[in-house]
Parts: C-alpha cells; structure tokens; sequence
C-alpha cells in the first residue's frame, strides 16, 4: 500500500500511476519478504510474530489512510491497486483451506505464488526498512 501511495504521489499522472501501483504489488512479491510458506496462511497463523506483523501491519495501513485520505483519492486508490492482488489468500484460506480442502488453481495463482520465491521470517528486516524508507519519501512528498 506503501509503495502504491507513493508511486501515485510521485507519477501525478492516474492513467499511469495507478496501473504502475498495481504492478508494483508483483515487483514487491518478487523481493524478499516475510512469511513461512508461500501463500499459507495455515502455516502463518502458527506462528506468533505473524500476529505481531499483522497488528503493525493494521497499524501502518490506519496511519496510512489517514495520512493519504485527506490528500486525493488517486492517492487512496494507488494503495489500493497495490494490495488487491493479495486478496486471494484470505479468501483462498477462509473459504478452502480451513476447512482441510485445496483451493483452486488457476495461471494467476500459479504465477502469485511462483514469484514469492522468498517469503521468510528474516525477510521482516527488508520489510521494515523498506517501510521506514516508504514512509519518510510519502512524508516529504506530502510535506513539499
Ligand atoms: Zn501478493
């Protein structure tokens, strides 16, 4: 969401900024990341520090909207595009996984869950900085 805010920040221009956001969400996929298992929020939800990583996650995405929100909506809507993709696992868990049942498959599973060839605990190093970085250049935009 970070990232997708501050490429519609930067860009200023929706009809590329906000398909730039969307695509963005992939690029990040494709960095390291933290995680325990590609895609799986059953081995996730074993984990306590997932839950830690959650609530900040909750956290920064509140301060988020706040922050962007009063801004315009080209920004709001960046973020957006940039975290859409990700709605497939929640549903993908709440609705198949749960209840001991696999999800289906399609091309757009295959690839999300390919290109997340580093989702790791110790990858929470890189999401932190990365969101420190994010957060202070959307700070000096914003404040410009
Ligand atoms: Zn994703």
């Amino acid at each position: 969401m970070l990232a997708g805010s501050f490429i519609a920040i930067a860009v200023k221009q929706p009809l590329l900024a906000l398909p730039l956001a969307a695509a963005s969400h992939f690029i990040l996929d494709a960095l390291p990341h933290f995680g325990y298992r590609r895609g799986s929020y059953t081995e996730m939800f074993k984990h306590r520090l997932a839950y830690v990583v959650s609530a900040f996650d909750v956290i920064g995405v509140l301060l988020l909207c706040l922050t962007v929100l009063s801004q315009n909506w080209i920004i709001f809507a960046g973020a957006l595009l940039a975290a859409l993709p990700d709605i497939s696992w929640p549903y993908r868990y709440y609705y198949y996984e749960r209840h001991g049942h696999l999800p289906p498959e399609s091309a757009y599973t295959r690839f999300h869950y390919k290109i997340q060839w580093c989702e790791r605990p110790w990858a929470l190093i890189i999401e932190a900085l990365f969101f420190v970085a994010l957060f202070m250049l959307i700070g000096r935009y914003i404040a410009a």
